[in-house]
């Protein structure tokens, strides 16, 4: 596991792997280079002139059938999901894979190989952090041939899976978190399954010239042909789940949520990584990617409006002054009769409203977090305000000092800080505060 996982990784050095490829019995040798901080994964085709280069991205994707088809014009990039599967639950963000095939090596059909080829090259940190996509809120869909996909909140990512062949036959399900031990040790020795009515055609046509027992296990009634016995009792549901790893890989952000599947298959998966693609672009404008400034100094109003999301009339703070080490930060904020709560609090009788004063407490310190976290691109929600007091009146025209003392961080992800606002040296508000990030 990557010592470092909030940063982005990518490879050490590069790795190949040689085989055949499942769908026209070629030859292959696939080689993995690493690649710089934001580039992703991408695809290159190294026997093709010009040697083009793809994103693995569902914005290229062209065909479920059987297995995941990326291109791009003419171009295509075949069966992309396992050696996707094993990059993104390995930990690497950023990577190219070189192949001088249409279809990377099918191996035993199983992730394993390129498990041992990402192991060989390492897996090693970069210096941005990853901007993982959390979900916040149930999405589901369903399919006409009775899948149905949820994905639920979760700090996690997981896969409850639910694998249901023809007449019901073989179905297993299993629940795990996804986490590159788990991902080496439980998911990626799962071999690849077919149904024997679901290839016979295909054999026929020689649509499968690189298939056998070699690379898949074949269910024909209840029989199971297999090169080896199964390597585990459940491996069916357990390939289930590495075929959603690989898919949901091109959504392109590593995915903090729970998905509970019932009979996912490409489609699902695709049609599910579309969801989420669409529902991460609405989420994205407050949280754009930004660079925290580097140092104890302090920062403007432009700084201050790439770290926070909030806007006019709800940014409640004009600059922040300076940190002190990791744990102190002071923002200032100026009073005007121009702000709009004046008006109505209270009408000839202007008093800054203590509530906003806390809300001004809550903005210094969640930018305190996200220096110490270095991830400007989170929104902190309050969970609880302790001992607050209003101890002065705030009237316009005052300068008021917010001052944050972080005094509990857990991961990250709960803070609890020491919060008090001064006008003129004298304490006119205090509270202690606590978020959580998301
Ligand atoms: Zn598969």
């Amino acid at each position: 596991m990557p010592a470092t996982p909030e940063l982005q990784h990518t490879v050490g050095k590069s790795a190949s792997l040689s085989g055949t490829s499942l769908h026209t019995g070629e030859k292959v040798t696939l080689r993995l280079q690493p690649a710089p901080v934001d580039h992703g994964i991408k695809f290159k085709r190294k026997d093709l002139q010009e040697e083009p280069t793809i994103d693995a991205r569902v914005e290229n994707l062209k065909t479920v059938e059987r297995a995941t088809t990326i291109g791009e014009g003419a171009m295509r990039v075949h069966t992309v999901e396992h050696v996707l599967a094993a990059l993104s639950a390995m930990g690497v963000d950023n990577a190219i894979i070189e192949m001088d095939a249409n279809e990377p090596p099918i191996g035993d059909g199983s992730a394993i190989g390129y498990v041992e080829m990402i192991k060989k090259a390492g897996v090693i940190p970069q210096e941005s952090p990853r901007r993982p996509f959390t979900v916040r809120e149930p999405l589901h869909i369903e399919t006409k041939g009775g899948s149905v996909l949820v994905v639920l909140p979760d700090e996690k990512f997981r896969i409850s899976c639910t694998q249901v062949g023809p007449q019901g036959r073989f179905t297993q399900f299993l629940s795990t978190e996804i986490t590159p031990a788990i991902f080496e040790k439980e998911i990626a020795p799962a071999r690849t399954f077919v149904f024997y009515e679901d290839v016979q055609p295909l054999m026929e046509k020689n649509l499968i010239k690189g298939g056998s027992l070699e690379n898949a296990i074949v269910i024909r009634g209840d029989a199971v042909l297999s090169k080896e016995p199964l390597r585990f009792e459940d491996e069916f549901v357990r390939h289930k789940i590495l075929d959603m790893i690989g898919d949901l890989a091109l959504v392109g952000h590593r995915l903090r949520g729970h998905i509970i599947a019932v009979k996912p298959g490409h489609g699902p998966n695709a049609e599910l990584a579309r969801t989420l693609v669409r529902e991460h672009a609405k989420t994205m404008p407050a949280l754009q990617p930004r660079a925290f400034p580097a140092g104890e100094g302090g920062l403007d109003i432009k700084q201050v409006m790439d770290i926070l999301p909030h806007r006019y009339p709800f940014l409640m703070v004009d600059r922040i002054l300076g940190f002190e080490g990791e744990t102190k930060i002071t923002g200032v904020k100026s009073v005007t009769i121009n702000e709009p709560y004046f008006g109505g609090h209270f009408p000839g009788h202007p008093v800054m409203p203590g509530v906003l004063q806390v809300e001004a407490m809550a903005q210094v310190a969640s930018i305190l977090m996200m220096k110490i976290t270095q991830s400007a691109s989170r929104i902190g929600y309050f969970i609880s305000a302790d001992d607050v007091k209003f101890r002065k009146p705030v009237f316009p025209g005052d300068t008021l000092f917010i001052h944050a003392e972080l005094t509990k961080s857990r991961g990250g992800k709960l803070a609890k800080a020491k919060c008090h606002c001064a006008v003129n040296d004298q304490v006119v508000s205090e509270g202690e505060l606590m978020f959580t990030f998301l």
